[in-house]
This record gives C-alpha cells, structure tokens and sequence, in this order.
C-alpha cells in the first residue's frame, strides 16, 4: 500500500502534531498511520472537554509502543532446505493488564501491520473492561500448503524466542490470521518445555482437554452477530430473514455464519484469497467446516460439492446483495466501490468481524447513507474478552459451561454495545459507532495513563 498526505483528512490541532510525528517517526508503516489517524479523529471533541489528557501527553505517549521485538525464526522444511522467517511481537500499552492479543502467520505480516493491530487491540482491550493491556505479534511464515510437521517446527522455533517475552503476568498471546487450535497447541508445547512449568494462563484460544476455555474458539464470529442484534434492536428490526454476506473462512467467519443461522438470518457467501462463493439456500456450515477446517482446502471445493452453490474466481464478494454485511478476512478487504455496491443493493448493517477490513472511504460512506456501521473494536472484540475469560478460569482453575461463557459473551457484546452507543450521543455524535468506540476505549486507557504517572 502507498499513501501520500492527501490520504488523510486534516485532523484538529490538538492532535494533527501527534500524528505528523507518527508518520515522521515510522515513515513506512501506512496501515499503522491508518489505524492511528481514524483514532485521532475521533477523540478531538474529547480533547477539548479534556485538556488534562493534552496536558499529560497522553496522545504522544499512547502512540509509540512500550516495547517491540522483532527475531529471527530459523526451522528446517521436509525436504531438509532452511528457512528463514521473522518473527513480531509489540507490546503496546500495559496499563490495563498484561498485553493481551493475537499472533498472526501470514506472508503480509510486517511491522506496521503487526503495530496497526496492537494499536487497535489497546482500545479493544479497553472497551471489554476485562483488565487487558494491548499487544499483538506475528511472523511472515505462510502455513498453507505446509505439512503438520512443518508447522510443529516453525512453531517450536518461533516459542524458543518468544517465552522470554511473555507470560501470565505479563503478555498473553492468542491467534489471528493463520494462527488456529493446531498452533495454540504447538506454541503452548514449546513453552511449557522449555519454562518446565505448566502455566495454562500463557496463551489463550487452547484446546479444551487443557486448560482452554469453552466459546473461545466461537467467540469472534458470535459476538460479531450480537453486534449486529445489538444495533438492530436499537430500531426495532432483528435478523429473522435477513440475508447476509460474510467474506472469509476462517475462524471469525465460520462461527460468524453459525451465529447468524441459529438466529433465523440466512449466511449466503463465504471467501478465500482465491475468490468467494454464494449459496442462496444459505451456507452449509458443515460442509465449510469440513473443507475449511478438516481438509484445509480452497473455497472452490465449497461450490463443487454443493448443488446450487457458485464459486467466482477472485471476484468481489461485496457485489452479492445483502441486508448486512459482515468482513472477516483482513484489513482493507472492502474499498469504497465495494461499500457503493452494498449501499445500492440495500445493506442495513456493516460489522467488522475482522480488524480494519473497510478502507476509510468505504466507513464514510456507510454513516452518509445511514447504514449501521460497527468498526472491528467493537464488533470483533468478543474474542479477546472470551480469551480473557479463558484467564480468569485458568487462574482459578475452575471451567464454565458452554451456555455459560455464552451467555457471558453476550452480555460482554451487550455491554460493549451500549457504552460505544451512549458515548457517541454523548458527544454529539449519535449513531456514530467508530467515535463511541473509540472515545470509550481511550477514556479508560488514558484515565489509567494519568493516574499511574509517567512511565
Ligand atoms: P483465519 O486464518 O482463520 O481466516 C482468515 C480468512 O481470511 C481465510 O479465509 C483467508 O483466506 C482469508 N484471508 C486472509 N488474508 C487474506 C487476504 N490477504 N486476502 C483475501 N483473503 C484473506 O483468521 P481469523 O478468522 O482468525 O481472522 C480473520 C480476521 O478477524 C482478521 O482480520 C483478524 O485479525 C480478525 N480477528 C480475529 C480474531 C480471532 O479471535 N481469531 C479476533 C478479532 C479479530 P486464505 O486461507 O486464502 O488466506
């Protein structure tokens, strides 16, 4: 991705010196200056009612990590060739809790991607009131097409690094893009060899027969959907018989198809880097988790086995009509003709299920033509919850339920929903999901910044 100044909207003069020095600082890191500009923006009404955050500059303090690291992960490939990948991990703020966010495997991952998501999982964190501080970390390793023992080796080595970075007190890290069960297992293996201690509370998202937490796995994509209710309830609509296009189909956007149908909606797209397929009957989600999940095959194997099912290569899931839309894949996957498609097809509702997946352009025009727009830190943020619930159960060593920990969720979402909503009326902006979501977060992290003095 390129950018030049004209990408970015003036901000206000509060905070514009801020984000000239970000862009000056870290000249090529364009989705790390996205991330922060659509913060920026938010919080300059904020600013002006509260000149103490200026005073104790909160803002230059909260966009420069605490701490970042970048290694080396060295392993060997069946054929016995080396390989070479780097491995991330930045801890971005801690003044909440111990960093908390995923790892990504992903051949883009680099460091302003791997920045552009601890900066969001900061706010994130913050609007779960669960008592997590913000990181997130990575490597540009690719698992598709690799054999299990590939990963079992890439995994192992990239663990021989991390562990004298994190731990239960400190940074618990989960999964994201490419970082699933089968490598939550093998990072936590690692770990627990090489510390000789069985410290369940060092990553979230683990099995359920060792120390992992019911919902965890479904969490994201549920709590997505409750998002959705939560907006739509707002106007007295539900999901009962809405069609809705998801893109994706991975963890976020399977359990996200899940949700969706067990709430009477009717899921009618799925995708992957190789195109998307639509299914008007509605997706069948056993046969997805199969390919996906079981097979870890390509989307295309979706439409030749299923009667009445399309794939289309590499085409634009976002020409589908749909009543709402849910992205689920990755950052800036839905660009501004894509949100005018929807837009002229009728969408009712935006949430994103993945981090950042609508450019700028694509947000705008979504809140001019009155469609209900939940950002990602807010609709996505049911995972990290759930993971911090995860913690909860591991250091009490106890385990909930599944209706439970669902039911927990669905309050967290219900929670997180009525803050973001309250805040945008109450800084005149009602309506405005991306400013309550952003001026809820920054409130308690810059309350807490203040109060634990320079540091
Ligand atoms: P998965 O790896 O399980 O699935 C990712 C899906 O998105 C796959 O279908 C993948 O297709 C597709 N995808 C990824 N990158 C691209 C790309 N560059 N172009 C087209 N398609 C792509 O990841 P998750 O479901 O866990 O994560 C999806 C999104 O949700 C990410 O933005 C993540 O940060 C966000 N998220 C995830 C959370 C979680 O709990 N897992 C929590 C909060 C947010 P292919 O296999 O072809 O690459």
């Amino acid at each position: 991705m390129t950018e030049t100044t004209a990408d970015f909207h003036p901000l206000s003069d509060a905070v514009q010196p801020v984000f000239d020095t970000v862009r000056a600082r870290s000249p090529h890191e364009p989705e790390f200056h996205q991330a922060v500009h659509e913060v920026l923006h938010s919080i300059g009404s904020v600013l002006e009612k509260r000149p103490e955050y200026v005073d104790n500059g909160v803002l230059e303090r909260l966009v420069e990590p605490e701490r970042q690291v970048m290694f080396r992960v060295p392993w060997v490939d069946d054929s016995g060739k080396l390989q070479v990948n780097r491995g991330y991990r930045v801890q971005f703020s801690s003044v909440l809790g111990p960093y908390k966010g995923g790892l990504r495997f992903h051949p883009s991952v680099n460091l302003s991607i791997i920045k552009f998501l601890g900066f969001e999982q900061i706010f994130k964190n913050a609007l779960t009131g669960q008592g997590i501080g913000g990181g997130k970390g990575g490597s540009d390793f690719d698992p598709h097409g690799r054999s299990d023992a590939e990963v079992m080796r890439f995994c192992q080595s990239f663990m021989n690094e991390l562990w004298h970075h994190i731990g239960e007190h400190t940074d618990v890290p989960a999964g994201d893009i490419g970082v699933g069960g089968r490598e939550i297992g093998y990072l936590f293996g690692m770990y627990r060899k090489l510390t000789n201690q069985h410290v369940s509370g060092i990553l979230t998202g683990k099995g359920i027969g060792w120390g992992g937490a019911q919902v965890r796995t479904e969490a994201t994509g549920y709590g997505a959907v409750f998002f959705v209710q939560e907006m739509l309830a707002v106007h007295g609509e539900t999901l009962e018989g809405k069609r809705v296009a998801v893109s994706g189909s991975g963890n976020v956007a399977i359990y996200a198809i899940e949700k969706v149908t067990q709430l009477g909606g009717r899921a009618v797209t799925a995708s992957d880097s190789s195109g998307y397929v639509v299914d008007d009957a509605g997706i069948d989600l056993g046969l997805l988790r199969q390919i996906k999940e079981v097979e870890r095959g390509r989307i295309v194997e979706y439409a030749n086995r299923r009667p009445g099912a399309r794939f289309v290569e590499r085409g634009n899931v976002w020409e589908v009509p749909a009543d709402i839309a849910v992205p689920a894949a990755t950052q800036n996957e839905l660009s501004a003709e894509s949100a005018q498609a929807l837009i002229a097809n009728g969408v009712r509702a935006v949430a994103e299920g993945a981090n950042m997946p609508c450019v700028p352009e694509a947000v705008e025009a979504f809140q001019q033509a009155g469609v209900l727009f939940a950002p990602g830190k807010a609709a996505n943020a049911g995972g990290v919850a759930t993971s911090a619930l995860e913690m909860s159960q591991n250091s009490a060593r106890q385990r909930w339920s599944f209706a439970d920990s669902e039911n927990r969720l669905r309050e967290i979402m219900g929670d997180i929903h009525d803050a973001t909503f309250r805040a945008a009326e109450r800084y005149g902006t009602p309506g405005d999901y991306v400013a309550g979501a952003n001026i809820v977060g920054f409130e308690r992290v810059a309350d807490a910044m203040i109060a634990q003095g320079v540091i």
